[in-house]
């Protein structure tokens, strides 16, 4: 067992860091002040950086003009630009974007390929992914209203979706609707590529998040799909694959998610003792002198070792084992994660006092829009029935 960071990734983690201090850090400020869409032309400097160094899309596969970078490899990318909230848009791996261009990737024809995958992968358009209906239980995303009948050649697809991020500007819906209602619950929907200019796709707001409507591709949008029409070769994959296909794209979509959260939990970390180590509480000592603080360092580190080690693993099992062996692990390092880094980050406004609330420094944005990473790729509890129902039953236990 190797626990080194592997001699064929370390030069590159280190140009990315430096990338990220150089460029990416300065521009936070003024990105968050003034929104995605009206910095666009610094976020397309950015982006232009990146590419101009070989570094856009870590996980884009290098026929598409990526870096083509393994499970593992991608996962110690996503840690190392989950330390700005810029990182992963400025570098080509943002979500929901990556998980569709793997959809796209493995399921699309050549036609989709085409005219979505390819000026996708090259940061020219950006996508949705539009399953979460308001009406009904996300954490159980059988259950859909939103309906794809044939007509002819066609789909006509009606329904109503949210928190559909990223659709503000997206050129792109990967919608999911049932496409067989009487098939078993897991054959019921497709995965449909619905185009957002086609008559009838209605995106009828942003949703604010804790008071933050965002824009572009910082949002969440409520969508209606007014019998929109598509062709039936926008459907990915076979009919009624819709949820075997999200299944995969969930998987590694869950690494990248969670090394971004400890991306986020060691710039936080770093916030949380340089701040206890020059605040004075009195005329000598700083918060640092305080045991309760000093516990919360040890713990907070503990945490973040453990975490990082379990979602390596988990990237591990997947690359070497496939998705099947690493269901447990993946779930385990979804509720774990998420947990670790919103601790953290609230505790780090503690330390911070007042400050912390403010949007003097990053921590306040991490809480606002964070704070979902506990909801989103299924809520904790869920993934918490699962491992546990796994572990019960090799106990014989009686449900
Ligand atoms: C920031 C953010 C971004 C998102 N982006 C997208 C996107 O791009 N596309 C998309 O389609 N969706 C997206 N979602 C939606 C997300 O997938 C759903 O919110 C999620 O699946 C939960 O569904 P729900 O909100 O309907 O909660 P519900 O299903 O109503 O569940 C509510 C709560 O009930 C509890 N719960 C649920 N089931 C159980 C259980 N079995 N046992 C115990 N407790 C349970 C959990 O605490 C859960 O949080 C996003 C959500 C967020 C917050």
């Amino acid at each position: 067992m190797d626990f080194a960071i592997p001699a064929h990734i370390a030069p590159t983690l280190e140009r990315i860091d430096q990338l990220l201090a150089d460029r990416v850090i300065p521009a936070e400020r003024e990105v968050l002040e003034r929104g995605w869409v009206a910095s666009a032309s610094v976020l397309d400097e950015l982006r232009a950086a990146v590419k101009a160094a070989g570094l856009w899309g870590p996980q884009i596969p290098k026929e598409l003009g990526g870096m083509g970078l393994g499970l593992v490899d991608h996962g110690l990318v996503s840690e190392r630009l989950g330390r700005s909230p810029l990182g992963h848009y400025s570098f080509g791996a943002q979500a929901p974007d990556a998980g569709n261009l793997e959809v796209l990737h493995k399921w699309g024809s050549p036609a989709q390929k085409a005219r979505w995958l390819e000026p996708l992968a090259r940061g020219e358009i950006r996508s949705c992914f539009s399953m979460t209906e308001p009406e009904n239980p996300g954490s159980n995303p059988v259950i859909l209203s939103c309906a794809a009948v044939k007509d002819g050649d066609d789909y006509i697809i009606d329904g109503h979706k949210w928190f559909t991020s990223s659709a503000d500007g997206a050129a792109f819906a990967i919608v999911m609707a049932v496409t067989d209602p009487a098939a078993a619950p897991h054959g019921r929907a497709s995965m449909i590529i619905v185009p957002t200019d086609a008559p009838g796709f209605e995106l009828v707001r942003n949703i604010p998040i804790m008071g933050d409507t965002g824009a572009g591709w910082a949002s969440h949008a409520e969508i209606r799909y007014h019998s929109v029409r598509v062709p039936q070769s926008n459907r990915l994959g076979a009919e009624g694959a819709g949820f075997l296909i999200a299944q995969e794209r969930l998987g590694p979509g869950r690494i990248h998610h969670c090394m971004r959260w400890i991306g986020i939990c060691e710039r936080v970390f770093g916030l949380m003792c340089e701040r206890a180590a020059t605040r004075k509480i009195d005329d000598e000592k700083t918060l640092a002198s305080r045991q309760i603080i000093q516990s919360w360092v040890a713990e907070a580190r503990a945490e973040i070792d453990a975490a990082r080690l379990l979602v390596l693993r988990a990237a591990w099992t997947i690359e070497h084992q496939g998705f099947h062996a690493a269901r447990d692990q993946v779930s385990i390092i979804k509720f774990f994660v998420s947990d670790v880094m919103m601790r953290l980050v609230d505790r780090a406004i503690q330390v911070h006092g007042a400050l912390g609330i403010t949007s003097d420094t990053i921590l306040a944005h991490y809480y606002v829009h964070e704070r979902g990473a506990r909801i989103y790729d299924g809520p904790d509890e869920v993934h918490k029935m699962v491992v546990s129902r796994r572990i019960l039953d090799r106990y014989g236990a009686k449900r």
